[in-house]
């Protein structure tokens, strides 16, 4: 009987869990059968790999997390260490593997591929969208609504006390989360790695606003654009203006995924299972312009995401 091996990997996004189900449930629907690898690399090295039933993906759509685990592995960096990994697989008939995971992830997948020929299908997990070749990666929407949310809510603190609010989200070295929060949360400013900011003019900005009678400021740093609290205490200085930092950390990593991050990542995870059955490797998929598209593997590691530049200048009209 066909086997393939599924696993997360990297950091954990909201939908993974979906995902994952949905590549377990096509597989076993085609008569495939299905292994999950516990702890990403770090399970395939120490031979933590279960067999996979259509019952251990029940009652997880709607949590966030990935209930395979996840870690980070500096042995599989190194040749011997995917070899091992590979040995593991191979001793139980896996004939390709799904892996969900980030830039770094499906970066260790390529080596896998090309070292040892096993068939691989990566899956962009991750709430930075910054892999290559895809508009979307699963979990992003969540951990965007996640940070509107908080938006939401220091805006009515930051008005009730005229104060400037900043607010340091993740992203790694992509802007996209921040950007798309920012926008959809309506920040004053959203600054990111990919745009150079003037900090004097900025403040010059604000304080001219505030004479003017303006309430609030929402300022969103994007983590890879600098240091929430750093850019704080700046910022008070140069306007004098009461100003307060929240960074908010691993709560966007977390929480159930929306109904967007549910659904795209169950027709990815269809797709993924139903391409690794019939025979394709070394591909991507994602989403563009709405549609599931294959990206290939190689060409989504070696090529850097840029930020859309018409979020760039919405953000600053509608600012
Ligand atoms: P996120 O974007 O959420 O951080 P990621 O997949 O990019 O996710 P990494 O920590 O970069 O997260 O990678 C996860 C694991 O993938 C690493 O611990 C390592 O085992 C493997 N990996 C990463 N980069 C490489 C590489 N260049 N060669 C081989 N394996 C790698």
């Amino acid at each position: 009987k066909k086997a393939i091996a599924i696993m997360t990997s990297g950091g954990d996004s909201p939908g993974m869990n979906a995902a994952a189900r949905a590549v377990v449930r096509t597989a076993l629907y085609e008569g495939v059968q299905v292994y999950g690898i516990k702890d990403g690399y770090d399970g395939m090295l120490k031979d933590d790999i279960i067999e996979l039933t259509s019952r251990s993906v029940s009652d997880i759509i709607q949590r966030g997390g990935t209930f395979l685990g996840t870690a980070r592995c500096p042995e599989f960096k190194t040749p011997e260490g995917r070899r091992k990994g590979y040995e593991n697989l191979k001793k139980r008939g896996v004939e390709g593997l799904v892996i969900i995971g980030g830039d770094g992830s499906l970066t260790g997948g390529s080596l896998l591929s090309k070292e040892t020929g096993i068939p691989i299908v990566g899956l962009p997990g991750t709430i930075d969208n910054d892999v290559w070749g895809t508009d979307y990666t699963i979990g992003c929407d969540t951990a965007a609504n996640t940070i509107v949310d908080a938006l939401n809510k220091l805006r009515d603190t930051a008005s009730a006390h005229r104060r400037i609010m900043i607010v340091e989200v993740m992203g790694h070295k992509s802007g996209w989360l921040a950007m798309e929060s920012g926008i959809a949360g309506g920040a004053e400013y959203v600054l990111v790695p990919e745009v150079k900011y003037d900090l004097d003019q900025m403040c010059e900005d604000i304080k001219a606003q505030y004479a003017a009678g303006k309430r609030y400021s929402i300022i969103v740093i994007a983590e890879g654009a600098g240091d929430g609290m750093g850019l704080g205490k700046i910022v008070e200085e140069k306007t004098g203006i009461d100003t307060r930092v929240s960074v908010l950390g691993h709560i966007q990593r977390g929480g159930s995924p929306t109904v967007e991050d549910r659904m795209k990542a169950s027709m990815l995870g269809e797709k993924a299972a139903l391409a690794l059955i019939s025979g394709a490797s070394d591909v991507v998929f994602g989403f563009e312009q709405g549609k599931v598209v294959s990206i290939n593997l190689f060409d989504s590691v070696n090529n850097k995401k840029t930020l859309d530049p018409e979020l760039v200048r919405l953000a600053r009209v509608l600012a």
